[in-house]
């Protein structure tokens, strides 16, 4: 009998590199490829104790590969805090191989919270206030090393929950390299404590305020209470003294990612509020480690984008570009320009790609700096020149004009932090953030962060190896007894919310 010529068996899956993760059980490193099937991308790897996993990383592998092109160029440090021994990601803190630097600084002031969410990627213990002197340990950390500062970002926990929030801010300030501290926070207690808000805005803290969902069910899933009464105190006090506010989002697929478009809608039609954080759900911590998920159907980075465009009017995909400073897999953004007449539109349309490419490189968030001005006088040409093509020319020039008057003031030299304010007042933010946990880590990404833990003892490690290695030996955190996140109730609600068909 003639023999068939044997098939040659294919993968599914097209390969497209190497990287290297963490198993998701042991948390040791291990190799991982990158893959492709059906237009998504994948992150596959095997642990030879707990076996093989594959995680989606993104819904989009067209932008996911268009993305790679934009890498901007690595800006060094001055001083590395850790030496290279076993690698990326097991030697965070930061080795000399890393390949960004520390824009956007975090500092966790407590681990103590008044909340207790089914999502928290934490681990608190409510064990750990921080001192005077570890704060001025982790600024002198920050300084030595080198780094351009964009913001610092303050964390818990609940860092309004620790009782010397405001010295903590002001040492912060003390810094000349500081020209922003954010203040993430859930708002229950800028809302219960008329003081709390007024002392912020004295000091010139910036908020970024958890705000997941205008649903009261699913802020009950998410976060355990249904949040709305806290949410109109907090706004509202923070309305009243005029403190830039950035809403902070947490997306679950399934459950609240119907919800960008009017959460988009809610941040740009705020003066006081500057844009929106919008992040993936990290399965990671007390909270986020305990929730089932499906690892080939989870929430990703692309989902974000073509959820912002689909369900707002005036975003297309190509006003979305990668982040221009840590790595393009970490997120994406938009500016908007907020007309006079109370329309919108995306500053990436008013220039060429690499104008505001050029505009954008070298932050995480924009500080206006003269690259900005002249970016600014570029758009107003573009769109002078080009009115006939550009609905709405009129108004568009028209706010372009009273804008660079008031941010570039002729004859007036106004300090950074006035500057940034005024910026803030015509052009809003939508970040898309694409964090990475213990299932999706690529330590390829992760080696470009910009977004750094500042630690007491002289470290800084990238936030998502943070998360899921590091702070389990942060020497902070290892004596206190550990708060029971849970409600295995809810969780399993939240189980069953994100599975059902839409
Ligand atoms: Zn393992």
């Amino acid at each position: 009998m003639p023999r068939s010529p044997q098939q040659p068996r294919l993968s599914p899956y097209t390969y497209h590199g190497m990287t290297v993760s963490i198993c998701a059980e042991c948390k040791k490193s291990v190799p991982a490829s990158i893959q492709e099937r059906d237009g998504k991308m994948y992150l596959s790897k095997s642990c030879a104790e707990h076996g093989r996993s594959r995680v989606i990383i993104a819904s989009d592998a067209a932008w996911y590969k268009e993305a790679l092109e934009f890498q901007a160029p690595t800006v060094m440090l001055r001083k590395y805090q850790t030496e290279t021994v076993h690698g990326c990601p097991q030697d965070c803190g930061v080795c000399p191989e890393h390949e960004q630097n520390n824009a956007l600084p975090v500092i966790e002031l407590t681990d103590l919270c008044n909340m207790e969410c089914p999502v928290c990627y934490a681990d608190n213990k409510g064990s750990y206030m921080m001192s005077g002197d570890e704060m001025t340990r982790c600024l002198d950390t920050l300084e030595e090393s080198g780094t351009q500062v964009d913001a610092i970002v303050i964390v818990g926990g609940e860092p309004t929950a620790h009782p010397e929030l405001i010295e903590r801010i002001e040492q912060c300030y003390e810094r000349d390299f500081v020209q922003r501290v954010v203040v993430a926070t859930n708002g229950i207690l800028i809302g219960k404590r008329p003081k709390l808000a007024a002392q912020l805005a004295e000091v010139g803290a910036y908020v970024m305020l958890q705000l997941d969902s205008l649903d009261p069910d699913k802020n009950q899933f998410l976060r355990g209470q249904d949040m709305i009464r806290n949410r109109e105190l907090a706004l509202g006090a923070l309305r009243e003294h005029q403190i830039d506010t950035t809403l902070m989002t947490v997306v679950i697929k399934g459950l609240n990612d119907d919800e960008l478009g009017s959460l988009i809608r809610f941040a740009l039609e705020s003066d006081f509020l500057t844009g929106i954080d919008i992040a993936t759900m990290v399965y990671t911590g007390s909270g986020g480690s305990q929730m089932k998920f499906h690892p080939l159907d989870r929430i990703t980075g692309t989902d974000l984008i073509h959820g912002a465009v689909d369900q707002c009017d005036f975003l297309e995909t190509s006003d979305f570009m990668p982040l221009l400073h840590p790595h393009p897999q970490c997120g994406a953004a938009t500016y908007i320009l907020r007309l006079d007449d109370g329309g919108y539109v995306p500053l990436p349309r008013l220039s060429d790609r690499d104008s505001y490419r050029r505009a954008m490189l070298g932050h995480f968030i924009v500080v206006p700096d003269e690259r900005h001005e002249d970016y600014l006088r570029e758009i107003i040409d573009h769109v002078w020149s080009h009115s006939d093509e550009i609905e709405n020319a009129e108004v568009i020039l028209r706010t372009l004009r009273r804008a660079a008057d008031d941010i570039y003031p002729p004859g007036e030299v106004l300090d950074e932090r006035e500057r940034n304010r005024r910026v803030e007042r015509y052009i809003k933010n939508i970040y898309l953030h694409n964090y990475m946990d213990e299932h999706s880590l690529d330590a390829g990404a992760l080696r470009k962060c910009a977004c750094m833990q500042v630690l007491p003892d002289g470290r800084m490690i990238p936030d998502c190896s943070y998360r899921t290695i590091h702070r389990a030996t942060d020497p902070r955190f290892n004596g206190g007894a550990a708060i029971n996140h849970g409600n295995d109730g809810l969780r399993h609600q939240l189980h069953t919310i994100g599975k059902s068909p839409r």
